[in-house]
């Protein structure tokens, strides 16, 4: 597919001296109108890189272009292509919690004529299905609740990417697979590009149309969850991978299922 971003030897140090890197040298392309997801441990750079792609910190060395555009970093708010990309960062931290679900979304739209900001703000809660929920407070609803509020409000402004941090981090399992399924949908409907990040690449190898594999600030395997599972060019990615593999087994035996193999993960 057409890659809608592409970074080139991308660094960044939060050390004065750079000796240490939390993303060191990586170069990657992220596919458009797909969902591409970044696993590896709590702090091997998956935060950082997104941070990185995003533009809310300055590579310490290489690039980031967003179809051929170098991507503006946030100080520059006037540059050209800014609202292309919309960040959803971990733990609700930009949702207004004395504030009711409609007037949290409503409130991204603040240069938009009354009837048009009604019309868009319905719009959106219904398509990620909390038009119910618009008179209640943020702090009166779930997790997984809240993360569908943060993300209507990134996708009211339509946005060509949706960054995602830890996104289903607060979200009970039984949420959670029908947040994936809408975000596919959506993704399906708008061609809208999807870039989150996970620690737990269980919950991602059904969502995901690519995975990025970090350890330690490097990008060491990159490819479509299928390959990655059953294929990996890194024995870190099968160690990774192992993990919700035996999960997956475990699963399938208290489900009275046995199999030698792991159950298939989803393909199209
Ligand atoms: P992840 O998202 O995979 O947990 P991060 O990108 O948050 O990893 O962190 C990568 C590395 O950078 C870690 O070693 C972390 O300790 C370090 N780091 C993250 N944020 C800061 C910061 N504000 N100042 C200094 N070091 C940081």
């Amino acid at each position: 597919g057409l890659a809608a971003i592409h970074a080139e030897h991308l660094s960044f140090s939060f050390h004065e001296n750079n000796m240490q890197f939390a993303v060191e040298n990586s170069s990657f392309d992220i596919d458009e109108g797909k969902i591409t997801a970044i696993i590896g441990e709590s702090g091997s750079g998956k935060s950082t890189l997104l941070r990185l792609i995003y533009g809310l910190l300055e590579p310490t060395g290489g690039i980031v272009r967003y179809k051929g555009w170098q991507v503006p970093t946030r100080k520059d708010k006037l540059i050209p292509g800014h609202g292309a990309m919309k960040l959803v960062s971990q733990g609700f931290d930009d949702l207004n919690t004395y504030a009711n679900v409609w007037d949290n979304v409503a409130s991204q739209l603040p240069n938009t004529d009354i009837k048009r900001k009604q019309d868009k703000t319905a719009e959106i809660l219904q398509r990620l299905r909390i038009d119910h929920l618009a008179k209640k407070r943020v702090a009166d609803i779930s997790g997984g609740e809240k993360q569908r509020v943060a993300i209507c409000r990134a996708l009211i402004n339509e946005p060509e990417v949706l960054l995602m941090d830890e996104p289903f981090n607060q979200v009970d399992a039984s949420f959670r697979d029908t947040l994936q399924q809408d975000i596919k949908d959506i993704v399906k409907e708008t061609g809208l590009t999807v870039i989150l990040v996970s620690h737990d690449p269980t919950e991602v190898l059904a969502l995901a149309d690519n995975l990025i594999v970090m350890k330690s600030g490097k990008i060491l395997d990159q490819n479509n969850p299928h390959v990655l599972y059953s294929n990996p060019s890194h024995p870190y990615t099968a160690q990774l991978l192992a993990k919700s593999n035996i999960l997956q087994v475990e699963q399938a035996q208290n489900l009275g299922i046995t199999s030698e193999k792991p159950i298939a993960i989803h393909q199209e």
